[in-house]
């Protein structure tokens, strides 16, 4: 589905991961050539900017990996950034469908692929989640739509809502209600009509539909290959209608998939499904990380790199270890485990972690350690000069007087540091001797 865009960017990173050591202007003309490749995938030109910006920030500052080159490493922070651009917040494809009967409205243009595609989603619904699904279609200009999600019912084994003619949209979205309530249903799915293009009477008709059914999501289904026309008329529709995602048709073509690119970015909501076929199996859910290995086509590589940072952090991380068993443990380990204790959870979570620090858990917790002061904990540490955190025995009254000052703070609350400091000092030597690293270990990752 991008196989435009995936060998155009492919052909920029074959030439940039075989070039031994990367300048920056070798960064820079491969990123404009991703910028370009881009745009011509028909991404907005604001989220390509903002694209070429965020892995241009991040490629400079990026810790070197040892045993990958430079070009590996870029493709691999491109990669990261296609995933941000794309995913939404939670599960992949995820509904809010549990109390029964859930309403979902789909929404959308005429030919977008809406009738296809909510008989598809009521096919995945039942098939892999057990739900009990109705349909009822409320296109009732075109009687030729109500018979085909009739049809399509019957093929895939799910209940439509009985036809009634001459009734209005508002009329059929209430009865879909009831009969869903009343037949035990745990979802009911509303098609509701579309037209060529937006226009009032079609946005007033489905808002009127959306406030008797009060969906709890609401779908927009848009023809992917339309690119940024497709974008344009989902955020349309939120605008006017609120939605919760969007289901992109046709991907299966050739087409240029910069609407999937652009869609979150621009209109805030989540592509939750993606088209590729007219079959009732051709959905599948969006998953950000999958499409953006699709679009590089370079997962050997990002996978490589992804390796080579596990096999630093565990180098650093036994480096570490060695030290600490020597009793070689200063202000820079102490700041380093205090953000690891902020990470985990505070204190009480890395202790947890480590048997033998109950008791250390429970002082620290009657000191009031809560994460609030591991932060100004963190503070003092930064106010020190870099040789006195490499040397915390050069701490005498009036360097400490300064560290205080310099983080606000009193030098009772450095003094409290430092004992601390000592403590873990012996503890982490103590359990070297044990030969427990390994527990610390665990315990840092
Ligand atoms: P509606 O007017 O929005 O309800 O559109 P339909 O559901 O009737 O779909 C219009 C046409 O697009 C039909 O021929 C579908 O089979 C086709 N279609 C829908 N989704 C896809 C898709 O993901 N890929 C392909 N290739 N065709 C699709």
């Amino acid at each position: 589905m991008f196989e435009n865009l995936s060998e155009r960017l492919s052909g920029v990173f074959d030439r940039l991961t075989k070039a031994g050591a990367l300048s920056e202007d070798d960064v820079k003309t491969a990123l404009r050539e991703v910028r370009v490749a881009l745009l011509e995938a028909d991404v907005s030109l604001p989220v390509a900017r903002n694209f070429i910006k965020a892995v241009e920030k991040k490629a400079t500052g990026a810790a070197v990996t040892k045993s990958v080159t430079p070009g590996q490493q870029v493709v691999k922070i491109v990669h990261d950034e296609l995933i941000a651009v794309l995913a939404g917040e939670g599960e992949p494809g995820a509904l809010k469908i549990d109390n029964p009967p859930a309403p979902i409205l789909m929404v959308g243009l005429q030919g977008g692929g809406k009738t296809t595609t909510t008989a598809k989603l009521a096919k995945r619904l039942k098939e892999r989640e057990g739900k009990k699904v109705l349909m009822a279609s409320l296109d009732v200009n075109r009687p030729a739509a109500m018979e085909q999600l009739a049809i399509l019912g019957t093929q895939i084994g799910v209940d439509t809502l009985p036809i009634v003619k001459g009734e209005d949209p508002v009329a059929i979205a209430k009865r879909a209600k009831t009969q869903a309530g009343l037949g035990g249903y745990d979802v009911y799915m509303l098609d509701t009509a579309g037209r060529l293009s937006i226009d009032e009477e079609l946005m007033a008709q489905v808002e009127a539909v959306r406030d008797v059914a009060n969906p709890r999501e609401t779908l927009l289904v848009v023809d992917g290959l339309t690119g940024q026309d497709a974008v344009h008329t989902a955020q349309n529709f939120d605008e006017r209608i609120g939605i919760t995602g969007v289901c992109l048709t046709r991907m299966d073509g050739d087409g240029r998939g910069g609407a999937a690119l652009s869609m979150r970015a621009v209109t805030g909501k989540p592509i939750k499904f993606v088209g590729l076929g007219e079959k009732m199996e051709a959905l599948e859910t969006f998953e950000p990380d999958r499409i953006a290995g699709r679009i590089l086509g370079m997962g050997d590589i990002v996978a490589l790199v992804e390796k080579a940072q596990e096999v630093l952090e565990a180098e650093q991380a036994e480096r570490m270890m060695k030290r600490f068993t020597k009793g070689q443990f200063n202000m820079n380990d102490m700041r380093m485990q205090l953000e690891q204790m902020l990470k985990m959870g505070g204190m009480e979570g890395i202790m947890g972690m480590m048997p033998g620090m109950g008791k250390m858990a429970k002082q620290a917790q009657a000191a009031g350690m809560d994460d609030k002061v591991l932060t100004r904990q963190i503070a003092l540490i930064q106010s020190m000069t870099k040789k006195e955190r490499a040397n915390p025995q050069l701490l005498q009254a009036s360097r400490k007087k300064r560290i205080a000052a310099g983080a606000g703070q009193e030098v009772s609350d450095l003094n409290k540091l430092l004992k601390m400091h000592r403590q873990m000092a012996d503890m982490m030597k103590k359990m070297g001797k044990m030969g427990k690293g390994g527990m610390m270990k665990q315990a840092m990752k």
